[in-house]
């Protein structure tokens, strides 16, 4: 339904794409209504929570870029490059998501800087007021439903769907695994493992704890207040992200369980494909038996498992305070090639880290791993590499570049990005 007086204009149910292409311009995809207003256009979920922000003016910062909340009630501003920086090769993706808080970006854009941003970021709170301002004697009922849904769901109310978020989950997901970019981080999160095996020094994504399954009925009743929260835009979302820092970790049973209560509630949506991410850590890799790769394999998805690796050199991996061997990363990353070999719909990705300052033995082993441990060019297993720390870009490129030139698996930069 399309609605248009003066220089407002509303659409309802508006249909973006029902698949995910990787595109260097704006793509909406799922279902969502769209606001127009004098210098910006404004995308509102199922919920009638804001989604997405564009400028329209000629202040926005580039035709190509645009502002998202995500369910973490954060934003996200998708920086192009702006046509002088190679982004696809350093992130396998056409923008730079820079965020409001810290990262381990390379880059130093600080897009929330810019007037026009800031202004995007005032007006969406003012859009509904804004609009019904314009409307016409007799407007369509739904169009006046709507913009009061608006009002409703303002600041404060998605605020405190995100705080009633973090209660009904029992955490914060401080970090997604970076093979979320698929789906531009959209997913249903549910934990059903907290804390990890190893409780790295290195580690700022790391709750601290230690690692504790979470019960069956746990999970489900979990499960029943996110999709309380995600209420009409469930459908909106083909993915499922079960945490947190090594769901492997927490067995076939537990797994394969709660990724068939995801897809159960996944089922409806009209986007194709399904997907389901997790994080594993070495033991759990090396520690999971041949079964539960045949069970996630015969899921109705792809599925994804990040593995930390980090370095396959010991003196590094002591460095970073990961309290495994060498020997294990190694045996690790070689579990990782077979199982993406012989499993179609299942990827196991691995992370590890990067900072010029790491000991010469770092490079010399993920030089290796990355070359000769494929031993051919690969499409499946991709490795991301994770800066320990911001800046120092030249120094970062100038490695990765050479890294990228030897490596037969895929090779990207890894972006800590919260849910
Ligand atoms: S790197 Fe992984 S295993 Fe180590 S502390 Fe962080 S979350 Fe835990």
């Amino acid at each position: 339904m399309l609605y248009q007086s003066g220089e407002v204009a509303i659409e309802l149910d508006k249909q973006g794409e029902l698949s995910r292409r990787k595109v260097s311009y704006p793509m909406l995809v799922g279902t969502y209504h769209r606001l127009t207003l004098p210098g910006f256009v404004l995308f509102y979920d199922q919920n009638g929570d804001i989604k997405y922000i564009r400028g329209r003016g000629r202040d926005w910062p580039h035709p190509s870029e645009w502002l998202k909340r995500t369910r973490g009630n954060t934003w996200v501003y998708y920086f192009s490059g702006r046509y002088t920086e190679d982004l696809f090769d350093w992130l396998g993706e056409y923008y730079l998501p820079c965020f409001q808080y810290a990262s381990n970006s390379l880059w130093r854009v600080d897009p929330f800087a810019e007037e026009a941003v800031q202004k995007a970021l005032a007006v969406w709170k003012e859009a509904p007021f804004l609009a019904e301002g314009q409307l016409e004697p007799g407007a369509p009922s739904r169009i006046t439903r709507f913009l009061h849904r608006l009002r409703e769901r303002g600041e404060a109310a998605q605020e405190e769907t995100t705080r009633e978020l973090w209660r009904v989950l029992g955490d914060r997901i401080r970090v997604l695994p970076p093979d979320t970019r698929h789906v531009d981080y959209e997913v249903l999160p549910l934990i059903i493992a907290d804390g990890c095996l190893y409780n790295c020094s290195f580690c700022r994504v790391k709750s601290g704890r230690s690692f504790h399954s979470r019960t069956r009925a746990e999970v489900r009743e979990q499960l029943r207040g996110v999709l309380g929260l995600l209420d009409q835009d469930l459908v909106n979302h083909n993915a499922a992200f079960l945490g947190l820092d090594d769901a492997l970790n927490a067995g076939e049973e537990s797994l394969i369980d709660a990724a068939t209560m995801c897809l159960h509630a996944l089922r409806d949506s009209p986007l194709r494909e399904r997907y389901l991410f997790l994080f594993g850590s070495v033991h759990s890799l090396l520690g999971a038996p041949e079964g539960l790769w045949r069970s996630l394999a015969r899921l109705p998805c792809r599925t994804y498992v990040n593995i930390g690796l980090e370095s396959a050199d010991q003196a590094t991996l002591d460095q970073l305070g990961k309290p495994v061997r060498a020997g294990e990363v190694g045996e690790a990353f070689r579990r990782m090639l077979d199982i993406n070999e012989r499993y179609d719909r299942v990827e196991v990705s691995a992370n590890f880290v990067v900072d010029p300052d790491l000991p010469r033995a770092h490079w010399r082993e993920l030089e290796g791993l990355l070359g000769d441990g494929p031993g051919r060019t690969r499409s499946k297993g991709t490795v991301y590499l994770s800066p320990l720390h911001g800046g120092r870009k030249r120094e970062h490129i100038h490695l990765l570049h050479s890294l990228k030139m030897r490596s037969r698996l895929p090779l990207y930069l890894y972006l800590i990005q919260q849910l």
